[in-house]
């Protein structure tokens, strides 16, 4: 039996020579993909285990659980994302919290951020959601909403966005919405692409992913 550590570092390094593979396979450099470790719901020990095995960049998806965890485990070079839907009266906490915001998909959303901000002088990075499945339960600007989207995020509230951020339908295949992801921030000039999951982040790679969002396939099965 390996230790947690152990098993960690190996788990750790078997994804990312699976992203480094389909990056090379891509006619990409490796170092154009950023591996998000997604902690939710994991048991402390596992996301210490990743700490100490190297990874620096961690994703959450709940403002609350987030804090709990992170919020007096800061280790030189953690970078936070929160990747869940963000209720508008916790934009404050998540502005205090979190060095990247992917789940920004609506103005009034935008509008609490961009105070918060302006309260705090702490700027996070942004990401726009966007539902290429225009699923309605489903969080996420509709694809033909992102461009006037982006367009009152600039004018109104001066915020800019890196990039865009999406989750496809679970019974779908995926590469259209990669696909469709990829188009839509090529044509808006965003250079950060965050999509893929454990079960399809090679996939999203070839299409142009520049961070997945792995969980499962790095940390073992969710408990509960
Ligand atoms: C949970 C979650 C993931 C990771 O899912 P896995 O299948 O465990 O890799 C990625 N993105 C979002 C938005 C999530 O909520």
């Amino acid at each position: 039996m390996l230790q947690p550590i152990e098993d960690a570092a190996q788990s750790r390094a078997e994804i990312l020579a699976r992203i480094a593979a389909s990056a090379e396979a891509a006619g990409r450099a490796p170092a154009e993909v950023t591996l998000e470790a997604v902690s939710k719901q994991q048991p402390m020990e596992r996301v210490l285990a990743m700490l100490a095995a190297g990874q620096r960049v961690f994703a959450e998806n709940r403002v609350q659980e987030a804090r709990a965890r992170w919020a007096d485990l800061r280790p030189d070079g953690l970078e936070l994302r929160l990747i869940g839907p963000l209720q508008t009266n916790k934009a404050e906490e998540a502005v205090l919290l979190f060095d990247v915001i992917e789940s920004l998909d609506r103005p009034k959303l935008a509008r609490a951020l961009a105070e918060a901000m302006a309260r705090h002088g702490r700027r996070p990075r942004l990401l726009v959601q966007v539902n290429t499945g225009e699923e309605p339960q489903k969080a996420g600007v509709a694809p033909r909403d992102v461009e006037p989207f982006l367009e009152l995020l600039h004018t109104e509230l001066h915020l800019a966005p890196e990039g865009l951020m999406c989750i496809p339908p679970e019974h779908e295949e995926p590469a259209m919405h990669f696909a469709l992801l990829a188009k839509l921030a090529r044509r808006a000039g965003l250079p950060v692409l965050s999509m893929g999951m454990s079960g399809d982040f090679e996939k999203a790679i070839r299409f142009g992913a520049t961070h997945v969002r792995v969980g499962s396939a790095l940390f073992g099965p969710r408990p509960g």
